[in-house]
Order: C-alpha cells, then structure tokens, then sequence
C-alpha cells in the first residue's frame, strides 16, 4: 500500500517548496513511478556529484490511494473534479471524499510549515489516448512563465473550464501565494511517460530555483523538445465535451492528442446520435476509458 506521502528531498537551504501531486486518478502510476525515481535520484547524486546544491524543499504527494490500489481512474466519483468549499464544509460518504480530505490536509500542512511563500504545486497525469504531451498552467502570469521554460506545448484556459480539480483550489488560495501547473506526460501505459514526468519535473526544480543548470543534464531538455517538435508551442481551449454516466458515450476509435479535426466531423456517439464537432481545431484528451466525465477537448494553436 502507498503512503501519502511519498518522500522529500532537501538539503535544508533556502529556496521554494515545490510539491509533485501524483496519482490523483487511480491509472496513472506513471507519476508514481516518476517521482519514486526522482528522489532517489537526488539522493544518489551527492555521490557522483559532491558540489550538488539544492535549494528549498521537494515533497511527493500521492493522491487517490484506493484507486491506485485497484488501477481505476477512481472507486466512486473523480478526485479532481470535487475539491470546492461545499464539498470541504459536507463531504459524500464516497471514496473520493475522504481522499480528498486526507490529501488536501497533508497539502495544507506543508503550506502552512513553509509560511505560504514562494510554493510550487505540480500536478503529474497521464492521458488514456496517444500522440502528446502537454501543460495546463493557470491564468496566472508566473504558471505561465514557468510552463514556458518546460519544452512542452502549453495549453491555456483549459484549467478554468474544469471544475473543482486540486489545481484550480491552490492557486485560488487567498492565505498563500502558490503557483499551479499540470503536466500531462503521455499514455498512461507508456514506459516513457515516466522519464518524460521526470524531465519535466527536473525542468520545473531549475526554472524555481531549487537546482542550478549546470548541475542538469541536457538530456532532460532534449527528451522533451524531440517529442513536441511537430506539436503546437501553445494553444488555447476552445470547446469541452462534458458527459454524465447515463450519456452511452463512445468516443471514435483512433484519435491521438492534436489530432486536426474539422467542423462538422463525427468525433464519438452518445444516445442521442452522433457527436460532430463544431470547430475546426485540434483534439485534446478523447476519453477512451469507461470512467470519465470528459468526452474530449478542441484546442487552436495560436
Ligand atoms: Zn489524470
């Protein structure tokens, strides 16, 4: 079984704290694995490198622990689609709830030994459907300029069309100042998403300043920039595809991220017929797992 918290990694100088969320959808153990790794690669470095300085704190959180347990997106209803004050103040009986309590309360604990400044919270998912990798900042100018130094596409006004995701709670935070991002690092099965979640994840450390870059290794970059080069830089939401359970939603088989889809084209069915687009764009997370409350996204580059 998994423990909430993962492990941390400091040398006790000043700096961020910069927390990873992992697993907060039950199949995606890519991040799990990612960031066990990670910290045991920042233990073994002052071995090859004594000079190795890091400043601030890393801590891992992991996030749907059942549901890891089992590989399911979630037991009963998705963690991060309920973290909002009515939810806080009366939680369902489900799963879910209590994972979200017992999650936001070690959250919490961190922020408030840390004193609210200077925090970094970097959630890691993975997508059921191939063909990308991408990031979610926040409206916020500091998540976007953090996402920028990252070599991955940046998908903006994403995260304020879902409601009630861990991210959007902590960067609305009136008692801290946090900046959100969200990685999406591949297939959720695919061994690489793995090294990609810990390339971005080292990416992130030196653009806050918890490791220096002459202390990275340029493969951590190059990894990144060779899987988006034929990606778009950036783009921005434009359409969300919303399903309830009793839907009979089935998305057209094939689809991979950026997928270019025109208007009109018959993108998945449902019990009142076909599903066709009303844009040109591109596709973003077609849902091709049976849980889910999101068919797909259209995204346009920019
Ligand atoms: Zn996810």
């Amino acid at each position: 079984m998994l423990k909430r918290t993962l492990g941390d990694y400091t040398q006790g100088r000043r700096g961020p704290l910069l927390i990873c969320t992992v697993g907060l959808h039950g199949n995606e153990w890519a991040g799990v694995h990612a960031l066990t790794l990670l910290l045991e690669i920042l233990q073994d470095e002052l071995v090859t490198n004594p000079q190795f300085k890091f400043y601030g704190k890393l801590v891992v959180i992991a996030g749907n622990l059942p549901a890891l347990n089992v590989k399911q997106r979630f037991v009963n209803c998705d963690l991060n689609r309920i973290w909002n004050q009515r939810n806080f103040d009366n939680p369902g009986n489900e799963v879910e709830f209590g994972e979200m309590i017992n999650t936001k309360e070690a959250v919490d604990a961190l922020i408030l030994e840390w004193g609210g400044d200077n925090i970094y919270l970097l959630d890691l998912h993975t997508t059921t459907a191939e063909g990308g990798i991408f990031l979610l900042p926040t409206s916020e100018s500091e998540s976007i300029a953090v996402a920028q130094t990252m070599h991955a596409p940046i998908i903006t006004g994403l995260v304020e069309k879902l409601n009630g995701t861990m991210i959007k709670h902590y960067a609305e935070r009136k008692d801290a100042s946090i900046t959100g991002l969200v990685f999406e690092a591949g297939q959720h099965d695919d061994p690489l998403s793995v090294n990609r979640t810990i390339a971005a994840t080292i990416n992130c450390m030196r653009t806050i300043g918890c490791v220096v870059p002459e202390d990275i290794e340029n493969r951590f970059d190059q990894l990144l920039i060779d899987y988006s080069k034929d990606l778009p830089a950036m783009a921005r939401f434009l359409y969300g595809h919303f399903i309830a359970p009793d839907d009979e939603f089935v998305m057209n088989p094939g689809y991979r991220n950026f997928d270019p889809i025109r208007k009109g084209e018959i993108l998945a069915h449902d019990r009142y017929g076909p599903i066709r687009s009303k844009y040109d764009g591109l596709i973003l997370m077609p849902l091709y797992q049976t849980k889910g409350e999101d068919g797909f996204f259209l995204i346009e580059e920019i």
